[in-house]
């Protein structure tokens, strides 16, 4: 059963937006500002958040960027409750991470079905996301973000970088060429030769420290990632 939490500041909408929620199934939570949804958040894990954007304190932009900074919240879909069908608004929300948006007054059978829609839609990203990570020692690599983890923190590499650090750990155990490296990353930002596959590789070896090591010469063929 997917969790929601509602963050409205009139009752009345807020009361309507919990009723049909629940009578179709999904369990609901309910804060009337911004600090105290935020608030909520920590304790009550959700699956998808409702916001209004006209909240007294924080408005829901605020509340909204503050949740897309959050590491905990960022992937939690936000559909916004907008008063005015306001282009301005809509298009900042947007932007600003917000995933769908509502303008009032609206029906309860179409907020449902869009709640519905953004929940589908963040399960199915989930899903591809975890799915394309490669987990290895203790790297994560992950292509969608372009982003490399080393004990959880961010590794800040190249492109060539990634692409070849990414190449290898797909595939760990395998000696590739340095020719092998370059088929794998053309395209790239850089004219990768042989010469500078080294190069890319001491680069990569030194943003890695200790965990440099995981990348394994392989005398006159090329090199390797660890295997498990
Ligand atoms: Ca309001």
């Amino acid at each position: 059963m997917a969790r929601i939490l509602i963050i409205e500041d009139e009752s009345d909408i807020r009361e309507l937006i919990s009723f049909n929620l629940e009578m179709s199934g999904f369990e609901v939570f309910t804060a009337r500002d911004g600090e105290e949804g935020i608030e909520l958040l920590n304790d009550n894990p959700v699956d998808l958040i409702i916001l209004d954007l006209m909240l007294p304190g924080i408005d829901g932009f605020q509340v909204c960027k503050y949740l897309k900074k959050d590491p905990d919240t960022r992937n939690i879909p936000v559909i916004m409750l907008t008063a005015r069908s306001e282009d301005d608004d809509i298009v900042y929300g947007l932007e600003i991470g917000a995933d769908d948006y509502i303008t009032k007054p609206f029906s309860p059978r179409i907020l449902i079905a869009r709640v519905q829609t953004a929940l589908r839609k963040s399960s199915s990203d989930e899903g591809s996301k975890k799915a394309s990570r490669i987990v290895l020692h203790n790297l994560m690599i992950d292509p969608g973000r372009h982003e490399t983890l080393l004990d959880g923190d961010v590794v800040d590499l190249s492109a060539t970088e990634f692409s070849i650090l990414k190449f290898l750990a797909e595939n760990p155990g395998w000696v590739f060429s340095r020719n092998q490296i370059i088929d794998s990353v053309k395209g790239e930002d850089y004219p990768v030769t042989a010469r500078s596959v080294d190069v890319q590789i001491l680069g990569i070896r030194r943003k890695l420290g200790d965990s440099g090591s995981m990348i394994e010469t392989v005398r006159g063929i090329g090199y390797r990632m660890k295997g498990e």
